[in-house]
């Protein structure tokens, strides 16, 4: 790998920009001062890209090394991105029935354990000094509005069966009193995950960086020439030269020249009401809530600490990471659609804000994690769950590139990297389909 991306001037293609904001960016408030690079900055270790990984990759190599200069680039506003896009479950244990073995492979699925425990605990030690995000450790309800979505949740429970894991089942009474809706028939509640306001977290969280850090936002890396005894990267307004870099660009790490054409860019979308009105939430449960559909195809939903309900559903491949308002227009359909029949009574106030973000998924489920040349690393690649997985593949990979070991750096070097994925219109096609064929079998778990 190193001999293909070493000494030549890269030519880095810039991410896309998403055509509406993040609903959860927007209701944080006004929007925050922040610094673009300008001039020329030479650092021990750049960090390239602001999301889960990327901010707590620069925390953990700032803390672990004091007096080292760090610097934090994002082509876009911290918060704005797919990570501020995110519903806001830190999710210590996902059911992922896609994984054909997951009942059974109780190693792995302890492992994956093993390592959002660890992401949770790093959020949490942000939050203890102070970042501001609306953490509630309330955990998650799997909900079921159907009898295949039962079925899926009595899978789920013979994993966590195998696992040791404690969790309690949730007959359609007790579902309504939480939700004040009539639609769920079942749950399944497992403690442990965290639901917080992801815009809030990343965007505080970026202001109270360790002061070797220096962060830039709207500043877009446009060149690479990994080299030694250093690399040298420019943006549209200046020159980042770093020892060392971590690549923290999720799918466009294939821009920088590594594993190329291994992104599979597919979204996935979500619409947010206004604040409800006391009279309105009447008709909404008690107090927050976080619902994680049984069908990966179905709808999740939150009710947020600022009393809004959000809707998420839908999966689109999106052609050259490129997607238009008509796809989130199309997507807030569904939305509408969940929103309906969950709250028959509430659905004509509509939507705030809809936005999309973009999950990278690789043919194999690889990652990009580790040492991909002399002094570039990479976490890149989330496959799916993103929030405590995302913050602990960050802060492992920060170790990693400061000669720590530890057990999720091991976990995480067993990993498989990205393979190739098919031609664009065989992977367009196969997602497309495969995603319509499966959105449609999940029927009321819309
Ligand atoms: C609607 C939705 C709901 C979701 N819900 C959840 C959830 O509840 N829980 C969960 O765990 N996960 C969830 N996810 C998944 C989660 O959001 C992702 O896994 C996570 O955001 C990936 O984080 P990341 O740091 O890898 O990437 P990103 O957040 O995509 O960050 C990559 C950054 O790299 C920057 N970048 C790229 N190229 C350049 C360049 N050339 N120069 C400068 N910067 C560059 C980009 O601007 C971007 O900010 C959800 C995703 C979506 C879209």
């Amino acid at each position: 790998m190193a001999s293909t991306v070493f000494g030549k001037r890269i030519d880095v293609a810039p991410p896309k920009k998403d055509p509406t904001d993040s609903g959860w960016y927007l209701a944080a408030g006004p929007e925050l001062p922040y610094n673009t690079l300008r001039g020329e900055v030479t650092c021990e270790c750049l960090v390239i890209g602001a999301g889960w990984m990327g901010l707590h990759a620069a925390r953990r190599y700032a803390e672990l090394n004091p007096s080292a200069h760090v610097v934090l680039v994002d082509a876009g506003r911290i918060g704005n991105n797919a990570s501020g896009r995110c519903l806001g479950f830190a999710i210590d244990l996902a059911h992922n029935p896609r994984k054909r073995d997951f009942i059974e492979d109780v190693k792995g699925n302890n492992e994956e354990y093993h390592v959002n425990l660890e992401g949770t605990a790093y959020l949490k030690s942000w939050v203890d000094m102070g970042v501001d995000c609306d953490w509630d450790p309330q955990g998650k309800y799997h909900s079921a509005a159907t009898d295949h979505g039962v079925a899926d949740l009595m899978n789920f429970s013979k994993a966590l069966d195998r696992m040791g894991q404690k969790y309690r089942w949730v007959e359609k009474n007790e579902m309504q009193d939480l939700t004040g809706s009539k639609h769920y028939i079942k749950g399944l509640f497992h403690p442990g995950t965290v639901l917080l306001q992801p815009a809030k977290y990343l965007m505080n969280a970026a202001r109270m960086m360790p002061k070797n850090v220096t962060v830039y936002e709207n500043t877009i890396v446009n060149t690479a020439t990994f080299g030694k005894p250093q690399h040298v990267f420019q943006t549209q307004g200046g020159v980042i030269r770093a020892r060392k870099v971590i690549l923290c660009t999720a799918g466009y790490l294939n821009n920088f020249g590594f594993f190329p054409k291994s992104a599979i860019p597919v979204y996935t979308f979500a619409s947010m009401t206004r604040v409800l009105t006391e009279k309105e939430l009447a008709g909404v449960g008690h107090g927050p809530f976080g619902l994680i559909p049984a069908n990966s195809f179905g709808t999740t939903v939150r009710r947020t600490t600022d009393n809004r309900l959000i809707f998420r559903n839908v999966y689109a491949y999106a052609k050259g990471h490129n997607v238009g308002t008509a796809e989130i227009y199309n997507a807030r359909e569904y939305q509408k659609l969940s929103f309906d029949r969950r709250y028959p009574e509430l659905t004509k106030i509509g939507f705030e804000h809809s936005w999309g973000g973009m999950l990278t998924l690789a043919q194999n489920g690889g990652m990009a994690w580790g040492e991909l040349a002399e002094n570039v690393y990479s976490s890149s690649f989330c496959n799916g769950t993103g929030v405590s997985r995302g913050s602990a593949f960050g802060k492992a990979i920060a170790e990693l590139a400061s000669g720590m070991s530890s057990e999720t750096i091991e976990i995480l070097k067993r990993r498989a990297k990205p393979s190739r994925a098919y031609p664009e219109l065989i992977t367009e096609f196969g997602v497309n389909y495969v995603t319509g064929k499966r959105f449609k079998e999940a029927g009321e778990e819309i």
